[in-house]
């Protein structure tokens, strides 16, 4: 690394789907601007850096995972300094600066970034700038940012500081001195002769890594309009403001047609460490009446021809495309509709400026633009704040470059939220909404995530029904709105909803012209074991199940299991079981009848359930939610979490359900136990350690 060790500090990235290293990209490129030198690494290469010699200042950028995990990029780093063979004071000599960023949706909000930071307090190291929690739940924008921004001074003291102390006070005058503009990033900035009617301000009054524009000509570009402001349409302050307009990225990929000679990858090649299979859906049942305010789908996947294996509890993963109808838009935008068949090759451009670039790994050397748009970019991807920078550059009416300009600036920013992450508008709307823009692929394949595959929770026993999985889901629908004129479905459950019609409405369907009978589709699938979502080991521990919805999906595994090895083992002793589950209506989405059965076996001792929207006539109304029954029964819920050691697993949706099912508990706790909220809370942080209390919630 070629950094001038007067400026020069360490920044490491610990990234799972991308953002902490965009952000880390962010710092590294605006560190130029302030005389600064970022040495950037991602956090699992080490050995192109060695925390226990640094000298110099440290940044960490590290996001979350999985229920409050480091990102598998961290997994090998979070090992070697949790050795607790550590000294307290081996890192005394580190100075960091640690943004942690998280979903304050999920219970561990931030957990990554929390357990580097509590590890490297405990092992001396000192910070010397407050540690950033941001949260994707409100926008990671609101703590990103004033964090970068109070960033730099930070690091000029800490450099100071370090300089002073080994004695080279005179060399620190480069970064003590007003920051100003690094050769590279004042080419980046080449804004100016392409955005006439707005004027640079005086060069030397400027902060380096932003325009601020002058105002003079505005009114040419975007005439004050007395309407509500929307995402095309900007009012006072904002459209007579001046703007600080973040610096352009660079590009970094270059994209070359092959003509149409070729085979498209495999599609396991898009995910690391794990084998794709794809498996015939050989079986759809919809479990929601025609009525329902959302639709339920029950699949069932033959998987008797693979190794694919797991235990009820487990997750596994879908690798779906993106709908064909967008994809086609987006080639005819993109002015390339006769060329999605072509194959093209995917390289880093040449004498890019951009530090260490290198082909997103999602993105296959060589395939066609097709596969490229369906299997590997997420195209309904809200765009980031970079994107939208760049996008500015690809769009030719004044004004609606200008709004894009404002949505990417600081005085924007709020804009930015409210009109486009907030209302979740996604790559497409914005080129509908600025029809002006037509951008080059280069820039999607830079910009545009990877698009992920969906998980699903596992809802059949292998015991139960050798060699299929099944799984439960519902079809997420996005309601047309000003941003989208037309209703979208879930890029996943839409895919799925689509795929299983013809199981769905077989008289219709399941018959080809020739009267043959319905082949199965098959969709590619790949193993997420969840270690601890588990059923108890010893089948005498009772167990409380909580799953409301679609959360009913494990647990039916579960129950599924349970009855075989209560068939298999007749001299085993079996432990009380209850289920507590809710739904909005009895008669229009009352999941798995099933559960009856369960009931009336034996395998399941104890079934609760509630209606949230059903009117009741009754004096007393009856509980909505799954956490008012679990309070009906406190009692018998403290005996088996305190006394007889038992499990308590919830399943479902994070956002509304396991914070009101926890409060439950907490309060449960405290009334039988007779203890403050606060003790109450400390217990369940027990049974949470040793994995008794037990979450698989999604959004
Ligand atoms: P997507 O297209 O990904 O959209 C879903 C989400 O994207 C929305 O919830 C919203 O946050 C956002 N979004 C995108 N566009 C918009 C928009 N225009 N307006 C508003 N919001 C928007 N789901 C189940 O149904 N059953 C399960 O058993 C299950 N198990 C899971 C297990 C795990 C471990 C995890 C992590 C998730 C699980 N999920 C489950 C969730 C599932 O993975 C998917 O997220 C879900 O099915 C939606 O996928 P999709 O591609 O159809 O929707």
């Amino acid at each position: 690394m070629c950094c001038d060790s007067k400026r020069r500090f360490l920044l490491l990235y610990a990234t799972q789907k991308g953002q902490a290293k965009a952000i880390a990209e962010e710092i590294w490129q605006q560190a130029g601007a302030h005389g600064l030198e970022a040495d950037m690494h991602c956090i699992s290469e080490m050995d192109e850096y060695n925390l226990e010699t640094e000298k110099d200042p440290v940044v960490i950028v590290i996001s979350t995972t999985g229920t409050g995990d480091p990102p598998d990029t961290a997994r090998k780093f979070v090992k070697k300094i949790q050795d607790t063979t550590l000294p307290p004071d081996h890192f005394a000599h580190l100075q960091y600066g640690l943004l942690g960023l998280g979903d304050s949706e999920y219970m561990f909000f931030c957990n990554g970034g929390k357990t580097v930071d509590r590890r490297l307090q405990e092992l001396g190291a000192q910070h010397f700038y407050d540690t950033g929690l941001a949260d994707d739940c409100v926008g990671l924008e609101l703590v990103v940012d004033p964090w970068i921004d109070g960033l730099w001074l930070a690091l000029k003291e800490a450099l100071l500081m370090q300089k002073e102390k080994e004695g080279m006070n005179n060399v620190v005058d480069v970064v003590t001195s007003s920051p100003s503009p690094a050769p590279c990033v004042v080419d980046e900035l080449n804004l100016s002769s392409e955005i006439q009617n707005l004027k640079l301000e005086d060069e030397g009054a400027r902060s380096s890594d932003v325009l601020s524009q002058k105002l003079d000509d505005i009114n040419l570009v975007a005439p004050a309009r007395n309407t509500e402001p929307s995402l095309v349409n900007s009012v006072p302050p904002v459209s007579q403001s001046a703007l600080n307009i973040p610096a352009l990225p660079p590009e970094y990929i270059e994209v070359q047609f092959q003509g149409t000679h070729g085979k498209n990858p495999h599609l396991s090649s898009l995910i690391l460490e794990e084998t794709a299979f794809e498996v015939p859906v050989t079986k759809a049942v919809q479990l929601t009446r025609e009525d329902a305010i959302k639709t339920a789908l029950l699949l069932e996947l033959d998987i008797s021809d693979t190794v694919f294996d797991y235990q009820p509890g487990d997750a596994f993963c879908v690798i779906c495309p993106n709908n064909a109808n967008e994809v086609e838009e987006l080639l005819h935008i993109l002015g390339l509709s006769e060329k999605g068949d072509d194959f093209v090759c995917v390289k880093v451009k040449q004498g890019t400026k951009k530090k260490g670039a290198s082909r997103p790994q999602h993105i296959p050397e060589r395939s066609t633009l097709k596969f490229i748009l369906t299997w590997c970019l997420e195209i309904r991807a809200v765009p980031k704040k970079a994107f939208v920078r760049a996008l500015v550059e690809c769009t030719s009416d004044a004004g609606e470059k200008r709004r894009l300009q404002e949505l990417c600036s600081r005085q924007g920013a709020s804009d930015y939220m409210r009109f486009i992450r907030d209302s979740n508008v996604c790559f497409l709307d914005l080129l509908h909404a600025f029809p002006s823009c037509r951008p080059s692929l280069n820039l999607l394949i830079e910009h545009l995530p990877k698009l992920q595959a969906r998980s699903y929770s596992v809802s059949s026993s292998n015991l139960y029904q050798p060699g299929k999985l099944c799984f439960v889901f519902n079809i997420v629908e996005f309601p047309a709105c000003p941003t989208r004129p037309v209703s979208r479905k879930g890029v996943c459950t839409g895919w799925l909803a689509e795929l299983v019609a013809p199981l769905l409405h077989p008289n219709k369907n399941t018959l080809d012209t020739k009267g043959e009978s319905f082949s199965a589709e098959k969709i590619p699938i790949f193993p997420r074991p969840n270690n601890t979502f588990h059923l108890p080991a010893d089948p005498s521990v009772p167990f409380i199940m909580v799953g409301p919805g679609t959360g009913i999906s494990p647990f039916i595994g579960f129950l599924q299991h349970r009855q075989k090895l209560r068939e298999q083992h007749t001299d085993w002793e079996f432990g009380e079981t209850w289920l507590f589950f809710g739904c909005r209506h009895q008669d229009r989405d009352y999941l798995f009848k099933q559960l009856r059965c369960f009931l009336e076996n034996g395998t399941l001792t104890h079934l609760k359930v509630c209606f949230s929207r059903d009117s009741s006539t009754a004096e007393v109304a009856p509980p909505k939610y799954v956490q008012d029954i679990i309070r009906l029964y406190a009692k018998e819920v403290a005996r088996i979490l305190l006394e007889e050691k038992g499990y308590f697993y919830i399943c479902g949706d994070k956002k509304h359900m396991a914070d009101g099912v926890s409060d439950a508990v907490v309060d449960i706790l405290s009334m039988e136990m007779e203890a403050d909220r606060l003790e109450a809370m400390k217990i369940l942080a027990m049974l949470r350690e040793e994995k008794r209390y037990l979450q698989d919630v999604w959004s």
